[in-house]
């Protein structure tokens, strides 16, 4: 499949947008200036600076489809209008109290509710930090004690109370991967719910980050595990996103990184994951969630990818991977986008990583800003 084609992939962009978009990626690829903004952003955060509506005029808006789910209707609408569905994706972090975790999970229960009355919200997501603590995530169920089991359990029931909801409602539920020193407990409950929700049809989804050494033969053993329970695997596949933290942690406390050694093996587990879930499709549906061109190919040149019974679908995130998402949407593949919202002030870690993503690597022209230059010459040169 070609991705070249910008005229697809910036369809529901205006020419004001693209320019405003050019401008920004321009600052992002930047490496100075791209470390200044994040550093400066996140010392005005913590010095209370009211840094919002700079933001909310600026990099917002190109990453978010808005503070509140009403917000991100008009974008659902909008990429209904181009076959793609949306993932609404509450991504509020890094939250410590009991009423938090609450309101981030009534949050998604009310996603679900209003997901099961539009067509194009099949899928919805969740981090599991946002409804339990993230130090409770790194101690072992030996190491808890008897108020932390009790804990433990308040964060079975909320995801609980959230995957039964998803079934009712129909729509899939992606559960992210995070740091490893926490990704145990996510593995451990991700399957509880798999076992218990994914009997008739894939609902639940776990993610694998390839950029681990040790994933893809997790990948191998939890295809294994479902066929021998009788379950369906939800597999959301992507390289990962805390590279620098997890280097930087093995680092200072003298552990062997579990990151790949190099980018190559990180490609390499990825397509050969992808392979491995498309080679077993009737135990597991995978989502491809990557902005890289070579894997969505790869995906699609495997024997199983275009039956019927396959399950495959794609992702990319909002305000990136738009030649992968319209053009495939355009070739009728099943694709969606994830679709962050929340306050502002709350989703400010989510956009430092997205400008830092979109930072040039090794003097080059980063991928969406070369995409959109393109667009806008053509537009100049029809
Ligand atoms: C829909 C969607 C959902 C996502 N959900 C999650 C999630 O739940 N958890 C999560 O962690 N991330 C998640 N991500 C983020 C994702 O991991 C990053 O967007 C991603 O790392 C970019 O990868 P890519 O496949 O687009 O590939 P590219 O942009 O082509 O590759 C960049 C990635 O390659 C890897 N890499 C680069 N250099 C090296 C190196 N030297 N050694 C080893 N590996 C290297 C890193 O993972 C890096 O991010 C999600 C992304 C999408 C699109």
């Amino acid at each position: 499949m070609d991705f070249s084609d910008t005229r697809i992939a910036f369809q529901g962009k205006s020419d004001a947008e693209l320019r405003k978009a050019s401008s920004l990626f321009s600052l992002f690829n930047n490496p100075g200036l791209n470390r200044f903004g994040t550093k400066a952003t996140e010392l005005a955060l913590k010095a209370g600076l009211p840094i919002e509506s700079l933001l909310r005029s600026t990099i917002f808006p190109l990453f978010c489809g808005g503070e509140t789910l009403m917000e991100c209707m008009e974008t659902v609408l909008e990429l209904e209008r181009f076959g793609i569905i949306t993932n609404l994706d509450y991504a509020v972090e890094a939250k410590q109290s009991e009423s938090e975790f609450d309101v981030t999970t009534n949050e998604l229960l009310t996603i679900l509710d209003y997901s099961a009355r539009y067509k194009s919200l099949q899928f919805t997501s969740i981090k599991i930090s946002g409804i339990a603590r993230f130090s409770l995530l790194e101690k072992l169920k030996a190491e808890r004690s008897e108020a932390e089991e009790a804990e433990w359990q308040r964060v079975v029931n909320r995801l609980d109370s959230i995957c039964s909801k998803a079934v009712n409602s129909d729509v899939r539920l992606f559960i992210d991967a995070e740091e490893t020193w926490i990704q145990d407990r996510i593995d451990e409950l991700v399957f509880m719910m798999m076992e218990k929700y994914n009997k008739v049809r894939p609902i639940i989804y776990g993610t694998w980050q390839m950029y681990r050494q040790d994933r893809l033969s997790h990948l191998k053993d939890s295809i294994e595990q479902a066929k021998n329970k009788g379950f369906w695997l939800g597999v959301k596949q992507v390289r990962g996103a805390y590279l620098e933290k997890e280097n930087e942690r093995a680092l200072l406390m003298k552990y062997a990184t579990p990151m790949q050694l190099s980018r190559e093996n990180t490609d390499r587990d990825y397509n050969a994951g992808i392979s491995l879930c498309l080679d077993n499709p009737n135990v597991v549906a995978l989502c491809a969630a990557t902005h890289n061109e070579n894997s969505v190919s790869h995906a699609l040149t495997h024997k199983n990818a275009l039956k019927k019974t396959t399950h495959l679908s794609f992702a990319q995130l909002y305000g990136m991977g738009d030649h992968l998402t319209y053009n495939l949407a355009h070739a009728g593949h099943k694709v969606c986008k994830y679709v962050p919202y929340g306050p502002v002030r709350e989703v400010i870690p989510y956009l430092i990583r997205r400008a830092e993503e979109n930072s040039s690597i090794a003097g080059q022209v980063s991928r969406e800003l070369t995409l959109i230059r393109n667009e806008i010459k053509r537009r100049k040169n029809p």
